[in-house]
Parts: structure tokens; C-alpha cells; sequence
């Protein structure tokens, strides 16, 4: 590693898995994994309905990976049907949270300010945002990527205020390479997440900054994650289709 952030590899299901699938493939992922991810740390992110399962997974066979939901709603309860609070999410176990997955942010209308709520309440209930951010293929092909990415950061954490960096990961996912085998280069991915990086030190000063995990996402299996991890601002992989392979997912672990 070129810096002394810790390495992070988490799992998005995304919506695959009913209950029984995905105790299954927790418990396979356990398995593929054992009790030591040599200093690499590990989230798998299922849907709400396996929440409870993963974690008795995690607890009963101490399987070395941390639980993480992939959306939340920022208010603490009341009249919100359909909608999870951070209490909720907590009471499963959850430690991390996706946020703001261009997926929410397409087809769901998510906008940067219900993310930037979202991030909020989540860190004023002790859990981290994995908070996600991206350019589409026409943004890209304009060359605007580094902006666009950039005003999402500086909207998404307006007004947030972290103790430490530990609090908060942020994911690059440029939408074109999501699902696509269409991946980024590790220089492609570096150039993003290093302004970033920078977005980040003038949000929350240089010490934070430094602390604070980028991951890089859209198609990251086994045989690339190693070229990203390389780069000097790629914390990590947020991973969906491969993370839903135990083998796959384990051998990223292991190549991190
Ligand atoms: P993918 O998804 O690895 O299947 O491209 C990544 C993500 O959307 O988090």
C-alpha cells in the first residue's frame, strides 16, 4: 500500500437474495474468507430482508466482515411507509450504509440533497455512509468528469462534520463502467478519486482528508481490483455483480 488507509472491499448485493439465499451466501463468504482478512477490512451490503440473517451470520460463526445497509431514510420515525431510520438499521446490526448509488439517483429521483440528509443522520447515529458518486457516459465523453464528481462531493457533505475519517467512505462509480464489463482504467479511477481527495481536504481539512477511504466502483472483480488498489487516492472496491460469488468476492479480499 502507498498510504496507511485500510484497505476496504464491500460486497453491494443490490436487490438479489431473498433470506434464505443470502444467509447462504454470507455463510459461504465466512467460509472463503476464515477468520483473518489479513488487515483488509470487509462489508457485504444485502437487501433489507436479509439484514437480520447476515448478522446472527456474522455473530454466531464470527465471520470477519462488517454489515451494511444500502439505503436509508433520514427521518427517525413516524409516517414514512415503506422507509428504514438509522434506529432501525442499527438494531440489525448495521455499521455502514450505502448512500446516493446512481441507481437511487436514476431510477428512485434521489437527489443530492436527500443524500446530503441521509449522510447526516447516519453519522449522527454512528454508522457509516458509503456515500456514492459518478459521472454518466455523456458527462465523461465531455470531459466534464472531475467537475461533475466534485460538485455531487461539495453537495452531498454541505454542512457535514466528521471527528475523525473513520466516519465516512466515499465511493467513485462511474455509471458507464456499472454493470457494464465496461471497467475504468486505474488511471481513470485515480484522476476521479484524487479530486476527490481534494474536494475532501478543502470540506474537511488535511488530517480528515488523509484518513477518510475512496473506494473505486463499476465492474471490479478478482483480475482488475489489484490495478485500482495500486493507485495513490483507491482506498478499496465497492463490488456488485462479483459480490455475489463468495469465491469472486473472497479472492478481491485476498488480492487487496
Ligand atoms: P458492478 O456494480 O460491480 O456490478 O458493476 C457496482 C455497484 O454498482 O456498486
Amino acid at each position: 500500500p502507498n498510504n496507511t488507509r485500510t484497505r476496504l472491499i464491500a460486497g453491494n448485493w443490490k436487490m438479489n437474495k431473498n433470506y434464505t439465499e443470502g444467509v447462504q451466501l454470507a455463510q459461504d463468504l465466512a467460509n472463503e474468507l476464515g477468520h483473518d482478512t489479513h488487515g483488509v477490512e470487509v462489508v457485504v451490503c444485502p437487501p433489507a430482508t436479509d439484514l437480520k440473517g447476515v448478522s446472527g451470520v456474522i455473530e454466531f460463526d464470527r465471520a470477519p466482515f462488517g454489515l451494511g445497509a444500502q439505503n436509508v431514510y433520514w427521518e427517525a420515525s413516524g409516517a414514512f411507509t415503506g422507509e428504514l431510520s438509522c434506529d432501525m438499521l442499527k438494531s440489525v446490526g448495521c455499521t455502514h450504509c450505502i448512500v446516493g448509488h446512481s441507481e437511487r439517483r436514476d431510477y428512485f429521483g434521489e437527489t443530492d440533497g436527500d443524500i446530503n440528509l441521509k449522510v447526516k443522520a447516519l453519522l449522527a447515529a454512528g454508522i457509516v455512509p458509503i456515500s456514492c458518486c459518478g459521472e454518466s457516459l455523456e458527462v465523461r465523453e465531455a470531459g466534464n468528469q472531475v467537475d461533475f464528481v466534485v460538485g455531487q462531493i461539495r453537495a452531498d457533505f454541505d454542512g457535514v462534520e466528521l471527528e475523525s475519517g473513520d466516519q465516512l467512505v466515499v465511493a467513485y462509480e462511474p455509471i458507464w463502467a456499472i454493470g457494464t464489463g465496461k471497467t475504468a482504467t486505474p488511471e481513470d479511477a485515480q484522476e476521479v478519486c484524487g479530486a476527490i481527495r481534494a474536494a475532501l481536504v478543502d470540506i474537511f481539512g488535511a488530517d480528515i482528508a488523509s484518513q477518510i477511504r475512496v473506494l473505486y466502483g463499476g465492474s471490479a472483480k478478482p483480475g482488475n481490483v489489484a490495478g485500482f488498489l495500486a493507485e495513490e487516492d483507491v482506498d478499496g472496491a465497492l463490488v456488485g455483480g462479483a459480490s455475489l460469488v463468495a469465491a469472486d468476492f473472497a479472492a478481491m479480499v485476498e488480492r487487496a
